[in-house]
């Protein structure tokens, strides 16, 4: 690994980069940008290249070599997700009463102290920026840099002011990360004392290029696809669940034929009864909602003529005919019904009954 597997804002990685060959990264670093963007990974570059033991540099500036003890031991955090999962599973292991005054962290090396989000609340808690205080001081033990990186800016009340009273003085040997989707909802006090790199959505070509890479056993049109829909963020793209759209939009298609065709509405029945209540039925709908709504807005773009926005490519022709066949006050009026649906989903109206009034209350705008 290096920064050169870093894909895509290569202005912001460079400006951090020679930030740091002159000494002169900021104590405190705001990364923003979209989920999965790759704010974290960034983070973690950053915490290599402060403290890899045999720094080298690429393109005349700093990077890290990967293989180094610290490196390697930064590396172990990169799978966040199982990271947390340990924590969270060693959490429930402790009694009762150590239980509730235990706080998550993930750390792989001594020095570099990952402060996630707290569950169940997923706020960092003030304890967690306490246990920041608590060794922030001290020089590090095995690094130059001590690290701190909160993956997600989530303050209770107490914990961001906390958080303020360390920012204010910072010790030499210390660089917080704090990673953001919007800094615009950290404390005012709180983005003055640090520097905003934002991390912006890539165009599909270069999602296209990254996939290529990274999911090479995906068929042409559906990586196309998928850049289309991650919203120019890489770390969504590679984890896309492909089927799941698909098997969604089958539905959300069939669903929008039978209102534009009027055809019998058998299929329409049994579309909508499989998405039943509960935890699992809510998420299997409201990615169905998601699809309904990304279908209209093509049809919307088709019937206007401008093709390039269409995001389901793959279905182009299919989509043509279907825009054939609508008006654009269909469309507008389906998007209001669909809006009807999240607000009956909200106050938790069984939702085939609202998929069903959807499906068919359509025909008769038709
Ligand atoms: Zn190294």
């Amino acid at each position: 690994m290096s920064f050169s597997d870093f894909h895509g804002n290569a202005e912001t990685v460079h400006r951090l980069r020679d930030m740091l060959a002159r000494h002169r990264l900021p104590h405190a670093v705001i990364l923003s940008g979209a989920r999965g963007s790759g704010k974290y990974t960034l983070a973690l570059m950053l915490a290599q290249a402060l403290n890899c033991l045999s720094p080298a540099e690429t393109d005349g500036l700093p990077d890290f070599c990967g293989h180094c003890a610290n490196c390697r031991r930064i590396a172990q955090s990169a799978d966040l997700e199982a990271r947390l999962a340990e924590a969270l599973e060693a959490r429930e292991g402790l009694r009762e009463a150590d239980k509730k005054d235990t706080r998550l962290f993930v750390q792989t090396h001594q020095d570099v102290l990952i402060i996630p989000p707290d569950p169940p609340q997923m706020m960092i808690k003030v304890d967690q920026v306490r246990r920041v205080i608590g060794n922030i001081y001290f020089r590090p033990s095995e690094a130059r840099e001590r690290v701190y990186i909160f993956p997600d800016s989530a303050f209770m009340k107490e914990a961001a002011n906390s958080l303020l009273k360390v920012l204010e003085e910072p010790p030499e040997f210390a660089t917080i990360f704090l990673l953001s989707e919007n800094p615009g909802e950290l404390l005012p006090t709180i983005r003055s004392r640090a520097m905003i790199f934002p991390l912006k959505a890539l165009p599909a070509e270069e999602v296209d290029r990254y996939l290529a890479k990274h999911r090479p056993e995906w068929k042409l049109a559906q990586s196309a696809l998928v850049a289309r829909l991650c919203e120019g963020a890489v770390g969504r793209a590679r984890s896309f669940d492909v089927e799941a759209y698909v098997a969604a939009r089958s539905d959300a298609l069939a669903i929008l034929n039978s209102a534009l065709l009027g055809a019998d509405h058998t299929q329409l029945f049994k579309i909508t009864e499989s998405y039943r209540p509960g935890a699992e039925g809510r998420e299997k709908t409201e990615q169905l909602v998601r699809t309904l709504y990304l279908l209209l807005r093509d049809l919307m773009f088709l019937k206007s003529g401008a093709t390039e926005l269409v995001c389901n490519t793959d279905i182009q022709t299919q989509l043509t005919k279907m825009a054939a066949a609508a008006d654009f006050d269909w469309i507008a009026a389906a998007s209001d019904r669909l809006a009807e649906v999240e607000r009956g989903m909200r106050r938790n109206l069984l939702r085939s009954l609202s998929l069903d009034a959807f499906g068919l209350g359509m025909e008769k705008v038709g």
